[in-house]
């Protein structure tokens, strides 16, 4: 058996907002809307991953195909999630916007008006990538990284803290890239290699980039051409 047929190893995404509750109605969350995770779904799919969806909050339905799917709401579940999955021999796409806070309570009943106003103590959440990097090292991560600006600096500093093998830097903040549009600004990071900026791309594009860099990493099989998709 040569390398270019051995069995394709589990890809795991992860996809969407966290959400951390403050009460039983309000919750700490972001603007990820979860298409760039959809996009890496259907890639993987594509090209014949054994496939597992880890996702929080999504604006956008999920794809028919066969994979699994697993809901993780919190930054702490989402953790959790993913060391009950045993990333050590799998592939591990970080595409979460992930809530760097959680209040340091939910509490159990609706918090009240109060002309006093409220004020919340927010703990750090665990760093989801950087803990397994250290714990349980996935096959190949990727991590995504949402920047305002200096995608290249501010994505390398988090390429090296959180031990990773690529990195999307995107640009959010500026309409038509990043959270919740169809397309992004992306520079893609990869180690030992200049970075690559990939300019404004769809989403779907993106996704296919990233697994092409991806499988540089790992010998697998060639993808099929895009007319014959599986799912
Ligand atoms: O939010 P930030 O830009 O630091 O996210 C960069 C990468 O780290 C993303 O892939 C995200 O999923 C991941 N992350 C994480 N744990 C956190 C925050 C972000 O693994 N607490």
């Amino acid at each position: 058996m040569t390398s270019r047929t051995r069995t394709k190893p589990t890809v795991i995404i992860t996809a969407g907002a966290t959400a951390e509750p403050i009460d039983p109605v309000r919750l700490i969350t972001n603007r990820s809307s979860g298409k760039m995770g959809m996009a890496l779904l259907r890639e993987s799919l594509r090209r014949g991953y054994p496939t597992i969806l880890v996702h929080g909050l999504l604006s956008v339905p999920l794809p028919q195909g066969r994979y699994r799917a697993i809901e993780a709401t919190t930054a702490r579940d989402m953790l959790r999630t993913l060391l009950r999955l045993r990333p050590g021999n799998k592939i591990l796409i970080m595409a979460a916007a992930v809530s760097d806070f959680r209040p340091s309570r939910a509490r159990t009943g609706k918090i009240k008006r109060t002309p006093r106003g409220l004020t919340l103590r927010l703990l750090p959440n665990p760093d989801i990538l950087a803990t397994l990097s250290r714990r349980h090292p996935p096959l190949v991560t990727v991590g995504f990284a949402a920047e305002t600006g200096r995608l290249i600096s501010r994505g390398r500093a988090k390429f090296i803290r959180k031990g990773l093998d690529l990195l999307l830097a995107n640009e959010v903040g500026r309409p038509g890239s990043g959270f919740s549009a169809d397309r992004s600004r992306a520079v893609l990071l990869a180690k030992d290699r200049p970075p690559r900026n990939l300019g404004i791309l769809p989403k779907r594009e993106i996704a296919g980039i990233l697994f092409d860099e991806l499988e540089r990493l790992i010998p697998v099989s060639p993808a099929p051409s895009r007319g014959t998709r599986t799912v």
